[in-house]
């Protein structure tokens, strides 16, 4: 992504991503959240806001209805890699998930380049497949998968919000790191933000200012939380930008603060099978308001 956007941060200095709910995109994951403080500070942006869609509401994602194009290509094709030496292939028939193929290629040298190989046909076939389709009379663009070198880039810019050796495993002893996001991040359950600071700006914001004008600068507000309004609806987003609002009417939270009063409630009670009322039609019909 840092690639894709790279030429086009200069004149777009505001970033929002959607993404979908994986574990790679976990808005509330601390390893998310740095790789999007390294994106924010590798292409200078002025704000980030990531969005991560609430559960039952894929068919609103760009991202999740792109898929059913991409299927439609896929479909009568099957996909095998080649096959490798017998030694490799003897190693990697241990190896059952992505964590272990990459503890197999990290233990064995040349492993990583012998599998890249492998797989090429199969990258190739779905390029050419892919490159063949439109989305909303688009064509279709594939880009190639980010180098070691492009990540290793990245991971330098995130250096600059703290100079010790980040390591991900121990990120909350780096106090740097977290004095940044309390003061430049907004974490919400869906939606994580970062921007520069507005008033009295730290040493961060005083070497790499924002690059909007300061009049329109002093108008980039927080992206704001639901609140209901009349009727039964939330209020408009025009209603909220820029007012202070809270996650206390975020509806999966209620829905789980109410299990739990349930929950005890059952367990003093032993009340029946009052789950009913929070079934997925439910609560997705609430979540849709998000
Ligand atoms: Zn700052």
């Amino acid at each position: 992504m840092y690639r894709l956007l790279v030429n086009d941060s200069a004149e777009k200095p505001i970033l929002a991503i959607k993404s979908d709910g994986g574990p790679d995109h976990r808005l509330t994951y601390l390893s998310v959240k740095v790789s999007l403080i390294a994106l924010f500070v590798a292409l200078d942006l002025t704000c980030l806001i990531a969005i991560r869609t609430a559960p039952h509401q894929s068919y609103r994602n760009p991202v999740e209805r792109c898929m059913s194009t991409l299927n439609l290509g896929l479909q009568f094709i099957s996909l095998m890699r080649d096959k490798l030496d017998e030694k490799s292939e003897q190693l990697l028939s241990k190896a059952n998930s992505m964590s272990d193929i990459r503890k197999c290629a990290e233990q064995n040298p040349g492993m990583q380049e012998k599998i890249l190989q492998s797989t090429k046909p199969c990258v190739d076939l779905l390029n050419e497949v892919f490159q063949r389709l439109e989305y909303t009379e688009r064509p279709v663009k594939t880009y190639d998968a980010v180098s070691k070198a492009d990540i290793e880039c990245l991971w330098e810019k995130a250096l600059l919000i703290d100079p010790n050796q980040l390591q991900m495993t121990h990120m909350k002893k780096y106090k740097d790191l977290q004095t940044f996001i309390e003061v430049h991040c907004r974490e919400r359950n869906y939606t994580f933000s970062i921007k520069k600071c507005v008033e009295n700006p730290c040493g961060f914001c005083l070497a790499h200012p924002p690059t909007l004008p300061e009049s329109v600068f002093s108008s980039v507000y927080w992206l704001p939380d639901p609140v209901p309004g009349s009727e039964g609806h939330y209020k408009s987003f025009s209603d909220l930008y820029g007012t202070v609002t809270s996650e206390e009417h975020r509806p999966s939270l209620n829905t789980t603060k109410a299990k739990k009063d349930i929950r005890k409630r059952k367990k003093s009670s032993k009340v029946g099978s009052i789950f009913f009322f929070f079934g997925d039609g439910g609560e997705g019909c609430k979540l849709s308001a998000y």
